[in-house]
């Protein structure tokens, strides 16, 4: 039995581990079979996470984290869970071989899957011109030709945030209307710098070492032509990695995980979550690592007042 099983190794994964490991819970953290570290394994320069005045490779700021949190302890399992059972006081999760690890409290800390476009060189090129926040990548565009995939309002957002960086943005959409609220679409109408590429998909990523161009193809006639770029940011949606909790845990309606204010505790007494999983909104690295420490620190006050309650009882008898 274990007091803490933590589901997860990006940034809010490896934050609880380190906090709940320095309180001596000995965590137990699934790190996946594939995806160890998280998104930022798939990006290149890192220069918004704080402690880094240089920036930092992506790959090489998880393995920061990873180091960090087995120096004080953390056993890692390089394996999935493939289901949870909440149900009882103890929490029970299976992995990919079969077997049943059972913990007093559980941290959920899954992440969420930007959507892809499904296209051969889009992850290739991640890191490398293709991108799926603006935030974290904008900077790296100054004065350049850059485009925005999709029609919703987080497109319009990044391809007006973009605008502050890039000298032209153009916004790809499939149909010849958005999505997006009124205002925003307004905000990106009014933007000189941004062009608008209407009934269009990309049907190919080019470049070698970075991106140079796409291929649009017209969902109208299905004709092709070469649009030049520089870089191509991807903003038809994001997935929370919810599935083995549906059911089992209370969501948004955005889709998230449900917790409780600023807390990490969900609709379950004893599972808590942390990072992307439970953002709809921010979705950075330091805002994930963050909520780590937020969910590490309430497993520890939920363990204590059971560990409590335990000892009361016992010496009730
Ligand atoms: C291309 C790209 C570039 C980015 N660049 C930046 C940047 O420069 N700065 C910044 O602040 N943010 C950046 N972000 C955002 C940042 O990566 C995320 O906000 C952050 O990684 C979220 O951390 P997390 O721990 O919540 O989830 P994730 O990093 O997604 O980690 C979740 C982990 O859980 C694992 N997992 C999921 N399901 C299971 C399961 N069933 N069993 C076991 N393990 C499981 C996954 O494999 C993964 O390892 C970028 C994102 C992308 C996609």
């Amino acid at each position: 039995m274990h007091q803490i099983i933590i589901i997860g190794s990006g940034p809010a994964g490896f934050t609880a581990a380190i906090y709940a490991a320095r309180a001596g819970l000995k965590p137990l953290l699934f790190a996946s079979s594939v995806a160890i570290g998280g998104e930022l394994m798939n990006t290149t320069e890192v220069e918004n996470f704080p402690g880094f005045p240089e920036g930092i490779q992506g790959p090489d700021l998880m393995q920061k984290m990873q180091e960090q949190a087995e120096r004080f302890d953390t056993e890692i399992v390089y394996d999935d869970i493939t289901e949870v059972d909440f149900s009882g006081d103890i929490k029970r999760v299976t992995s990919s071989d079969g077997t049943v690890h059972e913990a007093h409290a559980v941290i959920y800390a899954t992440g969420s899957a930007y959507r892809k476009l499904g296209l051969a060189d889009e992850d290739r090129l991640s890191g490398h011109g293709v991108s799926w926040c603006a935030t974290c990548d904008g900077f790296f565009f100054r004065e350049k030709t850059i485009a925005v995939v999709g029609g919703g309002d987080s497109a319009m957002e990044e391809a007006t945030f973009l605008t502050r960086f890039a000298d032209k943005v153009y916004v790809i959409h499939r149909r010849d209307e958005l999505k997006a609220s009124k205002i925003m679409q307004q905000r990106a109408f009014d933007n000189p710098k941004i062009e608008f590429i209407w009934n269009s998909g990309i049907s190919a990523i080019h470049g070698e070492s970075q991106v140079t161009g796409v291929t649009l193809q017209s969902t109208v006639d299905g004709t092709e032509r070469e649009l030049a770029l520089d870089g191509l940011f991807i903003a038809i949606g994001n997935d929370p990695r919810t599935h083995l909790v549906h059911g089992k845990l209370e969501l948004t309606s955005e889709g998230t995980i449900a917790v409780e204010g600023r807390s990490s505790r969900t609709s379950v007494p004893g599972v808590f979550a942390a990072g992307d999983v439970i953002d709809p909104s921010y979705r950075q690295a330091i805002t994930a690592a963050g909520s780590g420490t937020v969910a590490a620190l309430d497993a520890e006050h939920y363990i204590a007042a059971r560990d409590q309650q335990e000892a009361t009882a016992a010496a009730a008898v």
